[in-house]
């Protein structure tokens, strides 16, 4: 299967239809091998507290270093990780590296937390907060420098297990994340039963909210929602200081896109983001 970027010799693996092809077992070789040479890199990207504009926290997004390919982003090879299992030991490398650069760059003199996605697939397997609770230690990361991102459609996986995983995680202090909120199988329930600290409006709603009444109405109540619940609630993909603003005003907590920073290694992260004026202050310097 070709995918979007089909022009390139990038096969896009779908995950589903490819069953147990020729190219599909291609992809899991060269995966395993890219986990033993290291060809796995972090990219991060920060989020910023809309308040005033100070790094909260970076995002670890995981890439991979093709020696023929060059970097390869994560919805290129996800998919086959996850369908192989490979994404168990993927994600204890990402989490390693994760811990140990926040390590680094809190050595550095910046407090910023680190928030790593996990899939579906790692809230299913047996010792999974275990091995999160161990890693910490390892590495000596205080437990509330992490934040998990788990989709709504991994909360809704098998139900009550993954309630239970997340919550065995939230008790060991690290902070759990919804991530694209909207965007999957939207139950609420789910939200009844874990304890989560942030919900991250998905970027379809956040890029829309300028010229679509439904996508603010939208984003607005997901911020109430969150702050009904005890959580933050963080706009992604924020590309625009015009968004900027409408997010301020309209109680959005932190905020993460383009506009403020893109993904790349952690020593390249600039603290410094320069927050868009609001429209009564742009008026005041004009005047
Ligand atoms: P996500 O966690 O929702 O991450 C946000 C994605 O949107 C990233 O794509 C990021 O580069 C992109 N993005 C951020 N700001 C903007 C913006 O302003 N505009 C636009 N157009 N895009 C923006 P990326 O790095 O390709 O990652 C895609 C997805 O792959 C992630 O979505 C996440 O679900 C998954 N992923 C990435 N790294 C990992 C990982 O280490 N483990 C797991 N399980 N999943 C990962
Ligand atoms: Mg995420
Ligand atoms: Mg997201
Ligand atoms: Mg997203």
């Amino acid at each position: 299967y070709q995918g979007k970027r089909g022009t390139a010799d990038i096969v896009v693996y779908s995950g589903d239809g490819i069953g147990h092809s020729h190219q599909w077992l291609v992809v899991q070789a060269e995966l395993r091998h890219a986990l033993e040479r290291g060809e796995l890199v972090l990219h991060y990207q920060p989020k910023v507290n809309l308040a005033d504009g100070e790094v909260r926290a970076l995002e670890a997004l995981v890439r991979w270093q093709h020696p023929q390919r060059g970097l390869v982003p994560p919805g290129d090879f996800l998919p086959a990780a996850e369908h192989s299992g490979l994404i168990v030991p993927l994600t204890e490398w990402v989490l390693r590296r994760a811990l140990t650069d926040q390590v680094g760059w809190s050595a550095a003199g910046q407090q910023w937390a680190v928030s790593v996605n996990v899939s579906a697939r790692n809230l299913e397997v047996p010792g999974f907060p275990e091995l999160v609770a161990n890693l910490l230690a390892e590495t000596g990361t205080p437990a509330r420098r992490l934040v998990l991102e788990v989709t709504e459609t991994a909360l809704a996986g098998d139900g009550e297990a993954a309630a239970r995983v997340i919550g065995e995680i939230a008790a060991l202090g690290v902070g759990i994340s919804v991530d694209d909120f909207g965007a999957g199988y939207t139950s609420l329930s789910h939200l009844r039963e874990v304890p989560v600290d942030e919900i991250k409006i998905d970027r379809g709603f956040v890029s829309d909210v300028i010229d679509d009444p439904r996508s603010r109405a939208i984003v607005r109540s997901v911020i109430e929602l969150a702050h009904g619940l005890g959580s933050r609630a963080t706009a992604e993909g924020v590309e625009t200081a015009e968004i900027y603003r409408w997010l301020v005003e309209a109680g959005c907590d932190e905020a993460q896109g383009y506009l403020i920073g893109r993904p790349v290694p952690w020593p390249q992260v600039a603290p410094e983001f320069e927050v868009p004026k609001t429209v009564s202050e742009a008026e005041g310097a004009v005047r």
